[in-house]
């Protein structure tokens, strides 16, 4: 298969076709990581800069093994932010890093916009690995690809998005994908955290956790992104929790099967349970952490095969 775009910035750009293609060959990749026959060889020769201004710890490694599978030299930068300023910064690191003829690189910034900033000015194929509050593609995919093995399909599932809506990248790249793939999504979450507007994006918005959580199929916790609030959104997070935070009580009237499902970091007592987040008959985070790897596997290949066809 092959993306109709160079890089992978969004969601925004893919078509649901794109999506399903990269989910199948996802799928592929989680079978072979998991029969142990994890060494190929799509990406001997190629250079995988991971280059990194904001935190991670999954993100950033999951890409560096993806790349490392499939033969990649992966190189990790870590980047402080805290000197230099943002234009500078990324316009120097461009320069530098298409010096060094690197093919594919992998970008989480604080700022949104980051990535496709630097994708008009380097060769290499660029990737959004998280820029602020806009986009987080490859989150999106591996949580769809999760929901997919448990659920068979993304089409007429009731997904219920929770927490803070406003200040995550996680939640905005899911939302696009699921509506796009025919999911009924629900967001909640305190009107303080809760972007105005966003029916727009085909949503509908609840404000009380038992009536958002109400028969559905998917119940995703989001950490509240304290590093991106402005002033107090929340009271504490003690409140936060009582009214909020994804209990067994809360998760009982979703349907029986419901998934858990959260992106992570995750702090528990806050936006999730420990109960909850720790039961293996419903929580599947472990499993959205396996799919990580292998769907950064599907999207290095298929952004180096698309790379190879322009070149
Ligand atoms: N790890 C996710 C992200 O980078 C979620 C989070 O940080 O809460 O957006």
């Amino acid at each position: 298969m092959r993306l109709p775009t160079r890089h992978l910035l969004g969601i925004e750009n893919l078509h649901p076709r794109d999506i399903s293609a990269l989910l199948d060959l996802a799928e592929s990749y989680a079978l072979l990581n998991r029969s142990g026959k994890t060494r190929r060889d799509v990406l001997r020769g190629r250079t995988l800069i991971n280059l990194f201004f904001e935190d991670s710890t999954r993100t950033r490694t999951s890409f560096e093994l993806a790349g490392k599978r499939l033969g990649a030299d992966v190189i990790n930068m870590s980047v402080s932010t805290s000197s230099v300023s943002k234009g500078e910064t990324l316009l120097d690191t461009a320069a530098t890093l298409n010096a060094m003829n690197c093919d594919l690189l992998v970008v989480r910034h604080k700022a949104s916009g980051a990535p496709a900033l630097l994708a008009q000015k380097v060769d290499a194929a660029v990737i959004n690995a998280g820029d602020g509050m806009h986009e987080h593609p490859t989150q999106a995919l591996l949580d769809a690809l999760t929901i997919r093995r448990h659920k068979g399909t993304l089409e007429g599932l009731t997904i219920a998005i929770c927490g803070d809506i406003a200040h995550s990248r996680v939640a905005r790249s899911n939302i696009l994908l699921l509506i796009a793939m025919g999911s009924q999504v629900r967001v909640v979450g305190p009107p303080t955290l809760i972007p105005s507007g966003i029916e727009q994006f085909g949503v509908s918005v609840f404000h009380d956790m038992r009536e958002g959580l109400r028969d559905a199929d998917i119940v995703m916790a989001l950490r509240l992104q304290t590093e991106r609030m402005s002033g107090g959104m929340i009271p504490s997070a003690r409140e936060f929790f009582t009214f909020y935070g994804l209990d067994a009580a809360k998760l009982a009237v979703a349907k029986p099967d419901a998934l858990v499902m959260h992106p992570g970091p995750m702090n528990r007592g806050v936006e999730i349970d420990s109960q909850v987040a720790d039961d293996m008959t419903r929580s599947v985070i472990r499993e959205q952490v396996e799919m990580g790897v292998a769907v950064r596997m599907a999207v290095l290949d298929v952004l180096a095969r698309t790379a190879l066809r322009n070149a």
